[in-house]
């Protein structure tokens, strides 16, 4: 996948030692510059230098955006390293050729690291790693995120590899379970192993309801299956319960492209 400036998943980026000497920090690089980072780190230590050194490792784009408004960086959005994860902000380094300034420089360059941006900007805190972004010790690092699970089988039938795909979809933790369920909702649901019986609901459930607007309580009941059956473009009868269902078809349908 191509990366943008200022927008890396988060699978792509790791959180670096000697983070937040400010709260308004992101003390994360791409894998092979953290990886580099930790080495240099661990030569710091050495030295007694301050556990905290980073000022500022990745920069999303709007913080990009918000930096450049308020006046705090001079670089157009989108063309920082930050936003790359290849750029780190050393605290206390002092100016340009100072003694810690030369210290750090001496430990990061043989490390694929230079201040050459950070110069052209006036700023001797700013280091950039210049070796492979994603790869640590020379085999791609394991981070871009895993490839689409196959297709689930449009059959109807409301099982726990239906649910789990929708738990990813939505982004809560896939179990492949709908648990919490009222004991009077069960003639509303086809009979399932992915369904439970039981009080406090399920954030599924409750994520999708979030989604669709409406009161977020966990609970598979009528008006949640009614409102999912209206997004999903069927017949809105409140009821999941056909075996095979159209709705589930239509849910399953619908989460083998991705979305809900
Ligand atoms: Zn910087």
């Amino acid at each position: 996948m191509a990366l943008e400036n200022g927008k890396i998943p988060d699978s792509y980026l790791v959180k670096i030692s000697g983070g937040n000497v400010s709260a308004d920090c992101d003390p994360r690089l791409r894998k092979g510059a953290a990886a580099s980072w930790e080495t240099i780190y661990a030569e710091l230590k050495k030295l007694r230098w301050p556990a905290r050194v980073v000022n500022d490792g990745y920069r999303d784009f709007a913080r990009q955006q918000r930096y450049k408004n308020n006046g705090m960086s001079n670089v157009t959005p989108g063309k920082s390293n930050h936003g790359w994860g290849l750029a780190v902000d050393v605290d206390g380094l002092g100016g340009f050729n100072s003694a810690k300034f030369n210290t750090f420089a001496a430990i990061a360059k043989p490390k694929s690291w230079n201040n050459d941006e950070g110069k052209s900007i006036g700023e001797p805190w700013h280091w950039v790693y210049t070796g492979e972004p994603d790869k640590v010790g020379g085999s791609v690092a394991p981070s871009p995120p895993p490839p689409p699970p196959g297709k689930l089988t449009e059959d109807g039938v409301f099982g726990t590899e239906t649910v789990k795909r929708w738990q990813q979809v939505m982004g809560t933790v896939a179990d492949g379970i709908i648990s919490g369920q009222f004991t009077g909702n069960k003639q509303y649901h086809q009979a399932s192993a992915a369904l439970q019986y039981g009080s406090g609901g399920s954030s599924l459930v409750r994520a999708v309801q979030q989604k669709l607007g409406i009161t977020a309580d966990g609970h598979l009941g009528p008006n949640t299956i009614k409102a999912i059956q209206k997004r999903l473009g069927v017949t809105a009868d409140g009821y999941f319960a056909a075996k095979p269902s159209e709705t589930v078809k239509a849910l399953q349908r619908k989460l083998n492209t991705g979305t809900f």
